[in-house]
């Protein structure tokens, strides 16, 4: 398995130390910014496959970096530990659906930080290998916004591409309507989240006419919405 990059953005540097100490000692190849405003140029730059990311930073929050991360298509998908300190903070954590895939409150131990970064990879490599292809009802290629099902290709509007995208990056997993808003409509925050309905429907209905028994998208009532694994 090559070595996980991680991106660690947190100010103090007595906490950053014992964090690059315990991912180091696990193999993980950590990159270590004090600065919030780095972490998006970096992760440009050079992608991470995971990012921790402290709440409280001398020029910026937490909250707004994975905004800004989410909002990029190449910060769309990776993943986010929080560290958070207060209890507010918390509060905002869990109250607010900004995509992060999990959060550890200070004071932690190093060793909790790596055992949730380990689970989030085992999960990661999990959909990566479902991916590639889900099934061989399924082909897509990014590059070309292009999905085809039972080998035709789909015409799509841009926001069907991008969800349908979503939910065929993790068959099986359950996307929250918020995950959904936050990742497909980024760039349109104003957007109303009738409008997953709405494309869900028309998404059905392409379906639907290339092979009319099959009905991949699950409806999951008050969370969200699946593609079969
Ligand atoms: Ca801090």
């Amino acid at each position: 398995m090559q070595t996980l990059k991680i991106l660690l953005v947190e100010d103090e540097q007595a906490i950053a130390d014992t964090l690059l100490y315990a991912l180091g000692s696990e193999g993980f190849s950590v990159r270590h910014v004090l600065l919030g405003r780095e972490a998006l140029p970096a992760h440009i730059a050079s992608p991470f496959d995971l990012i921790i990311l402290d709440v409280g930073l001398p020029d910026t929050t937490g909250f707004e970096i994975i905004k800004a991360l989410r909002a990029d298509p190449a910060g769309r998908d990776v993943p986010v530990i929080f560290l958070t300190a207060r209890a507010d903070e918390i509060d905002r954590v869990l109250g607010l659906e900004l995509g992060a895939d999990d959060y550890v409150v200070k004071p932690f131990s190093p060793r909790e930080v790596a055992a949730r970064v380990r689970a989030i990879v085992r999960r990661e490599a999990r959909f990566r290998t479902s991916n590639e292809p889900p099934t061989a009802l399924w082909r897509h290629d990014p590059d070309a916004m292009r999905i085809e099902f039972h080998g035709q290709a789909l015409a799509m509007t841009r926001y069907e591409y991008l969800l349908l995208a979503l939910l065929l990056s993790a068959p099986g997993r359950v996307f929250t309507r918020e995950q959904i808003m936050s990742r497909v409509w980024a760039h349109a925050p104003d957007t109303d989240d009738r409008s997953i309905d709405t494309h869900v429907k028309t998404l059905r209905a392409k379906l639907r006419a290339i092979a009319p028994q099959s009905d991949p998208i699950q409806t999951h009532r008050g969370t969200g919405y699946s593609l079969l694994p």
